[in-house]
């Protein structure tokens, strides 16, 4: 059992790295708990941001690597472990994680992001399925892939595999997609890269490792070989530590809580993606991590006025 902190953040991608900095710069004594000790959290994935503002064009991992480095010039502890549960007992929060470890406070951030959601679909378990292209692309060097979703995470996979695949195909379930426009003109534009509209992936074929994918195309069964398959379906937020908080969660599992992140329970503040929002960007969990800090800040202070 560590010493009781003013504040501790849960997460290490941008909101949680942001709030550390706005959290230093109002002098609170807080810490900032993650997975491995190098953060980053989705970012790093992103290959190339391009609606980050001022900063055009730069990769995932330099911006989250930037944000990082400014959190810890300002001080910021970290805490390494997963956080398995958070309780409150007598306005003291607990930090318990899969390691064995407590740690506590009297308020705490939860930026803890979201995790690749599943396709859902028979051999998705199989070898050559993946959820991140930046991550494990080279293995595919040199061989036809797939790519299934329209958002931006399958257009910039479908990018980045088209530069060192012979041929990329992409599958979209309705004929539109949500990626940002110009992103998609460019993948249209690229030779090696078929785009399969209104086409629905229903199995992931092979013996062991995919060798291809059968699909559904408006009533009408296909199929095409590829030998490997990447996801990028959405993503889902990860805050299984949270379910002992009644009603703190939406029906999907994210954290409700507006714009300030103050939940409905005094000292609990969300940021980031896990945060029920519409738009789930860099830019918008970077303005979430500064508003719960600030708003952790305002309740610490107020704890100190009643006390
Ligand atoms: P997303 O925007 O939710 O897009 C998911 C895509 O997968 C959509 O095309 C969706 O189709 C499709 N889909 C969902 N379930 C499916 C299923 N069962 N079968 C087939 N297709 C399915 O998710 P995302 O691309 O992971 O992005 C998540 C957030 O991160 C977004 O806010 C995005 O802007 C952001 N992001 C930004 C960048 C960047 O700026 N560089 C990079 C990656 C992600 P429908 O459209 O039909 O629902």
């Amino acid at each position: 059992m560590s010493d009781c902190y003013e504040l501790l953040i849960i997460g290490g991608g941008p909101a949680g790295l942001t709030a550390a900095i706005y959290a230093a710069r109002a002098g609170l004594r807080f810490a900032l708990v993650e997975l491995d000790g190098w953060g980053g959290g989705q970012i790093s994935a992103a290959l190339q941001v391009n609606n980050y503002p001022g900063l055009p064009g730069i990769t995932g991992a330099e911006l989250g690597e930037r944000i990082r480095q400014q959190a810890l010039d300002l001080g910021t502890e970290i805490l390494c472990g997963q956080v398995s549960r958070i309780t409150k007992e007598n306005g003291i929060f607990s930090v318990e994680t899969e390691e064995g470890e407590t740690f506590q406070a009297k308020a705490v951030i939860t930026a803890l992001g979201a995790s690749p959601a599943k396709l859902g679909v028979p051999g998705e378990e199989k070898a050559g399925v993946s959820y991140c292209a930046v991550c494990d692309g080279e293995f595919y060097a040199g061989k036809p892939v797939a790519v299934i979703g329209g958002g931006d995470a399958g257009v910039e996979d479908a990018l980045y595999l088209s530069n060192i695949c012979p041929q990329v195909t992409l599958l979209l379930r309705r004929d539109v997609f949500r990626a940002a426009q110009s992103r998609v003109k460019l993948l249209e534009e690229r030779s090696n890269v078929t785009i399969l509209r209104k086409t629905q992936a229903v199995e992931l074929q092979g013996e062991g490792r995919v060798t291809g994918i059968r699909t559904v195309s408006q009533g009408t069964e296909g199929a095409f070989s590829c030998q490997g398959v990447f996801i990028a379906v959405g993503t889902l937020p990860t805050t299984e530590c949270l379910a002992g908080f009644p009603g703190l969660l939406d029906e999907n599992g994210y954290v409700l809580a507006g714009e300030s992140g103050e939940t409905a329970i005094p000292g609990l503040f969300a940021a980031g993606d896990a945060r029920e929002k519409p738009l789930r960007q860099i830019t918008t969990a970077v303005a979430d991590g500064a508003n719960a800090a600030t708003s952790a800040a305002a309740y610490l202070q107020n704890l100190l006025t009643e006390e």
